[in-house]
């Protein structure tokens, strides 16, 4: 492995760490704006040190509803900039599809301008949005302190004497993102004020959106924003493209989930990370692939009988998903890395508790 990529990778890793959802765009991705309907938008934002989620934005005729707020509050602010372009009317309601804060750090961002703001979160949502969200930005800087100390002395982890390129590489890195730890360092932690457990609707004025929730998977309360004029769902970190997103999630839950999602009336899907969809292919594949990820877990076990795997690798090892890996990633090496690093073990949350592979 190149140390440029190692690099990236533990960037990568303490995002991960930090957000619990971190899907790096690639560069040629930027902000970019598609209109789903009539006053209905998906806002994909630019790459940064963590890429927010993709933000939704439904305008009814008194009230405007956002679903999931970005990471970095500078990017809500100009998606609240672009969206005073579209309506004069107050944005009333945001939702957070989940705790991951790279879908609700901008809370504070949007209840600074528009100050009736109402945050909806699935109760789960809330709980571990004020368990997680308030030492954020701590964690980031934990993240960072490796570098940084690798700097100080000129070593890296290991005690290898730096070379001058890996040195370049690293405060190039830290160059890009100190001001964004800046920024982040004077954010606000807002959180939800309206928790829902089940699902209800909400009239924008001539436009109706329904919330649900469908079940666990990506989080314990993922949250679903459904129109079912417009047959448009967005479903946050549940569906994530390219490659999909598995960290602290529950496979086995998540694949009844995506079941009930392909069910809904809906012909657009906006994912919590990538391009809108128009169609099912994408959430079929990622549900088959947790589907044949959960079957080869549970299988192994029958074999090995009640016991733990002792190391994620052996984890990993129990459940081969090689066959998915060019229907996701196609021949692009960086995203047959990335589905590699991301790739689900199987291991439930829930069912398999007794099974869990125990920390080194
Ligand atoms: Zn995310």
């Amino acid at each position: 492995m190149q140390f440029g990529n190692s690099v990236r990778f533990v960037l990568a890793a303490f995002c991960l760490a930090l957000v619990a959802a971190c899907t790096p765009m690639r560069a040629e991705e930027g902000r970019k704006v598609t209109k789903l309907a009539e006053g209905v938008y998906e806002i994909q934002h630019q790459p940064w040190v963590n890429v927010s989620g993709n933000t939704t934005v439904i305008i009814g005729e008194r009230q405007v509803l956002v679903v999931d707020t970005c990471f970095q509050p500078s990017a809500a602010r100009e998606d609240i900039a672009q969206i005073r372009q579209w309506t004069d009317k107050p944005v009333s309601f945001a939702v957070n599809t989940h705790f991951h804060n790279d879908h609700n750090l901008g809370n504070r961002a949007y209840m600074d301008a528009f100050p009736a703001l109402t945050i909806i979160a699935h109760v789960e949502t809330k709980k571990e949005m004020d368990m997680f969200g308030p030492g954020s930005v701590g964690r980031f800087e934990q993240g960072l302190a490796p570098f940084r100390k690798m700097l100080e002395t000129g070593k890296a982890r290991d005690g290898r004497v730096l070379t001058a390129d890996e040195t370049k590489e690293i405060k190039n890195s830290l160059a890009e993102i100190d001001p964004q730890v800046e920024e982040l360092r004077k954010m606000k932690f807002q959180s939800a004020t309206l928790t829902f457990d089940h699902d209800f609707s909400i009239d924008l004025g001539n436009r109706e959106v329904q919330v649900k929730f469908l079940g666990r998977g990506n989080t314990g309360g993922d949250a679903v924003v459904y129109l079912p004029k417009e047959k448009i769902a967005v479903v946050g970190d549940l569906v994530v493209h390219p490659i999909p997103y598995v960290y602290d999630g529950y496979p086995s839950e998540w694949v009844q989930t995506l079941a009930k999602l392909v069910q809904l009336d809906a012909e657009t899907f906006v994912p919590g990370h990538g391009p809108v969809m128009h169609d099912k292919a994408h959430i079929l594949l990622v549900r088959d692939l947790f589907k044949s990820a959960v079957d080869q877990w549970n299988k192994k076990l029958v074999q090995t009988g009640p016991g733990m795997f002792r190391t994620q690798e052996e984890a990993k090892a129990a459940v081969d998903l090689t066959p998915f890996r060019q229907r996701f990633a196609g021949d692009d090496k960086n995203l047959s890395d990335e589905f590699d690093r991301r790739r689900p073990t199987g291991e439930s949350r829930v069912s398999g508790s007794q099974h869990k592979v125990k920390s080194k």
